[in-house]
């Protein structure tokens, strides 16, 4: 035993392993798998096999600079999105206690709690006002 941890040990001296880039690939070759299973699109089954092949690749590359630059490319294009979706879920959660719009003019997100009736309010990111029912 000490000595295949060993082994493997020195197997993964210098590779990363599954970053959060691998990790993604990973899933979505998953999603893509159970929707083949379920649509009987070739394609899809060969498509979730290239992301399992290409993360696998990834975590077992020794070319660190390249693979932390794609982890960056994807995290830079994952974290809004993340943060966009959690957003929607506050929103989602709190409707029957607020009522959410956006700014007429920068279009952020504004709440008033429900039941006020009509307010005039002030955004606090670009600072137009406008009136709103609630
Ligand atoms: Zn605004």
């Amino acid at each position: 035993m000490s000595k295949f941890k060993a082994w493997l040990y020195r197997f993964m001296a210098g590779r990363r392993g599954m970053d959060q880039f691998g990790m993604a690939l990973y899933v979505t070759g998953l999603v893509l798998y159970i929707l083949a299973l379920f649509t009987r699109f070739g394609i899809l089954n060969l498509l979730s096999l290239a992301m399992w092949i290409y993360a696998i690749y990834r975590a077992f590359s020794r070319n660190l600079v390249r693979r932390e630059k794609e982890n960056r490319w994807f995290l830079a294009k994952y974290q809004p999105l993340k943060r966009r979706v959690s957003q929607a879920w506050v929103r989602f959660k709190n409707r029957k206690v607020y009522k959410y719009y956006r700014c007429p003019k920068c279009k952020s997100w504004l709440k008033l709690p429900r039941h006020v009736g009509e307010k005039t309010v002030t955004c606090g990111k670009c600072g137009a006002t406008f009136t709103k029912k609630a």
